[in-house]
């Protein structure tokens, strides 16, 4: 059975309509409530974002929106009913629902008053082309949502161009993941390889793979970065990165630590990378 197949058969209507919905057990509210499950997402392919600003950046960004949710109160607020009209012209559906319903939906006690149901979106690994000196994130089964969406809100910050999830990874459109990106999973693609895929498209790329390993020889900021696409691949969290990826590598990089700690977490060791990757290309502006 294909996507729209599935799609069809939901309770979310796929034509624009604005309704009022108020009871939980209202047939499309327990559908959107259960895509804080995996597999109901995959099967519809969709995610949700919570926030007015979030949906107003992903329309803006053109991504896909089937069906936006509001609470009561959102009603009469300006910038609200222009999100909802924009859902509506897309054909998307427009639900006004209580508190306790998008309570329900986001499993929140503290709802935003806007919920945005979007598509998801992977691009294929044969699109990525890295050039000049992009940088992207490549991540080996990160595990934790947490460490996925800020590792995905920092790569936004510092400019990288994208994100490859290699093997078996954390959903990127849970909402943990999407609550940790702030809005930057809609600023950046996101590729996604088994590792055998992964290290065949490598062999291809002409540009640096740095690694970053525990064990790695090298001191992360005497590698020359510039003048050269880069890929920043990191290991999971529990195992680090396998051989069969740290041989892929052009460089291995270790940051160098004191104190007793074993490794930084993830998150961190991946900024602190990022940042020194990006170091020529990151100028202060003028915001304060
Ligand atoms: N026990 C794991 C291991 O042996 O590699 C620890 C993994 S660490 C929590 C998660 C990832 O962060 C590592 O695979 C590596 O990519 C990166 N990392 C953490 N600390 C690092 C450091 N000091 N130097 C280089 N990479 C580091």
């Amino acid at each position: 059975m294909s996507r729209n197949d599935d799609f069809s058969q939901t309770h979310i209507p796929r034509t624009g309509k604005v309704k009022e919905v108020t009871s939980l057990t209202n047939p499309i509210i327990k559908d959107l409530r259960a895509l804080s499950m995996k597999k109901f997402r995959d099967q519809q392919g969709v995610f949700l974002a919570e926030g007015l600003k979030l949906v107003i950046d992903a329309l803006d960004l053109g991504w896909r929106i089937r069906t936006l949710v509001f609470a009561k109160a959102g009603k009469g607020n300006n910038l609200v009913e222009q999100v909802a009209a924009r859902t509506v012209a897309k054909g998307g559906l427009v639900l006004e629902v209580s508190e306790k319903v998008i309570s329900a939906i986001t499993r929140r006690d503290n709802p935003q008053m806007v919920v945005g149901v979007f598509e998801q979106r992977y691009e294929p690994l044969a699109n990525l082309k890295p050039q000049g000196n992009d940088v992207y994130v490549a991540l080996d089964r990160v595990r934790d949502p947490g460490n996925l969406g800020t590792v995905i809100r920092t790569a936004d910050a510092v400019g990288a161009k994208g994100i490859i999830l290699v093997g078996d990874t954390t959903d990127p459109f849970s909402i943990e993941t999407v609550r940790a990106t702030m809005g930057s999973v809609f600023a950046l693609p996101l590729y996604r390889a088994n590792e055998a895929d992964f290290l065949s498209w490598r062999k291809s790329f002409s540009g640096l793979v740095v690694g970053t390993h525990l064990k790695g020889a090298v001191d992360y900021r005497s590698i020359p970065y510039g003048n050269k696409p880069v890929i920043l691949l990191m290991g999971n969290e529990q195992q680090g990165l396998p051989d069969s990826l740290a041989f892929a590598c052009s460089k291995l990089a270790r940051i160098p630590q004191a104190g007793r700690a074993d490794s930084l977490n993830l998150a961190i060791a991946t900024a602190v990378m990022l940042f020194e990757i990006r170091r020529e290309a990151l100028i202060l502006d003028e915001r304060p």
